[in-house]
């Protein structure tokens, strides 16, 4: 195969660059957030609401006693869960990132403690890879998950991921955990970031796990925490205050846990999001200011257009949002062509 020297390249980029160049204009009305693949070098500073208790450097994690005997464990960017019981404990995830520190807090909480339950929030890798290390040292461990999620572990045949031993089904269909002295209920709301993501709820310590749709103080993870199911995020945040009385919430990410007005200040967002894309798809004309070879491009048509609405959408939420949420402009893009595409596609309603 031929291949191109260095300087081969070098002169065709100088040739193509001044007529590519041209093309890259901001839209009329964009913010100064830097848009996806513009290189950025610096990016806002991290609000107080963003912020997180210090995590000591030697051990690389830390323990938040949440009460009667429930732990929230952070290395800073993950958090999972363990449920101390009078004969053993109960692990609520086991994500990579955090590892054998699982192990090691586990140790911490109740030293030389089996772990007798492992309960799968969802499938995904990020959140359960570490599960088979742990069965590897409690290999009597019941592993518990919904259905859903047991179907989606069963294709993706990953040792890393055991299969659930117990599963329970349903939407709305509570299913208690009952571990020596404690009591967990698991429950399904429907489609939401993943098919299969549940509830956690520890009524004793009143904590609520809920992984990947709740990001306290911070910007949604991109694509609205890539929502499997948008509408369905929505339905999720909006009634999760009302349906669990809880004080502390588990939500996978960022270094602090939530409460109740982190759900509230996301129900905001989300809405104000949902708004400023319905509105900026209302008043955005089709392929205007395109160059008029282009318009018969229909791929380039949309392309232009959803890059008008989501500059629009951004300049809408930027001054209400930017100073509240810690990562508004890493990932602001992202959430406003998510949002336009699901109104597209899943319909304008909330
Ligand atoms: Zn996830």
């Amino acid at each position: 195969m031929r291949t191109r020297s260095l300087a081969g390249w070098l002169m065709l980029t100088a040739l193509a660059l001044p007529t590519y160049a041209q093309t890259l204009t901001p839209y009329p009305g964009a913010t100064d957030i830097a848009p996806p693949m513009a290189h950025n070098d610096h990016y806002d500073p991290i609000h107080e609401a963003g912020l997180a208790p210090d995590i000591d450097p030697e051990k690389g994690y830390r323990i938040e006693d949440l009460g009667a005997g429930a732990f929230m464990v952070t290395e800073g960017v993950y958090q999972m869960m363990i449920v101390q019981t009078d004969e053993g404990l109960v692990v609520v995830d086991a994500p990579p990132p955090i590892g054998d520190k699982i192990l090691k807090a586990a140790e911490d909480i109740a030293p030389g403690a089996k772990i007798t339950h492992l309960i799968y929030s969802h499938a995904h890798v990020d959140h359960i890879g570490f599960a088979a290390q742990i069965l590897a040292t409690n290999p009597e461990m019941q592993i518990i998950a919904h259905q859903e999620t047991a179907n989606i572990l069963a294709r993706a045949a990953d040792p890393n991921r055991p299969l659930p031993t117990v599963t329970f089904d349903g939407i709305d269909t509570p299913f208690q955990v009952t571990a020596a002295n404690q009591l967990l209920e698991l429950n399904y709301s429907g489609p939401n970031h993943e098919p299969g993501n549940i509830e956690i709820w520890h009524p004793e310590s009143r904590t609520l796990m809920l992984i990947d749709v709740i990001f306290p103080g911070w910007m949604m993870w991109r694509r609205m925490a890539i929502a499997h199911d948008i509408p369905g995020v929505f339905d999720l945040v909006g009634q999760i205050n009302a349906k669990y009385d809880f004080e502390h919430l588990v939500a996978g990410h960022v270094g602090r846990a939530g409460t109740k007005a982190d759900v509230e200040e996301q129900l905001a967002f989300m809405t104000d999001l949902h708004g400023a894309a319905l509105n900026a798809l209302g008043s955005t004309a089709i392929a205007e200011g395109m160059a008029p070879a282009d318009t018969t491009n229909p791929w380039a048509v949309f392309d232009n257009f959803i890059d008008r609405v989501t500059v629009q959408c951004v300049a809408e939420l930027a001054p209400e949002w930017r100073d509240k949420l810690s990562g508004f402009d890493v990932f602001i893009y992202d959430q406003c062509m998510a949002m336009e595409q699901s109104i597209r596609v899943d319909g304008p309603s909330l």
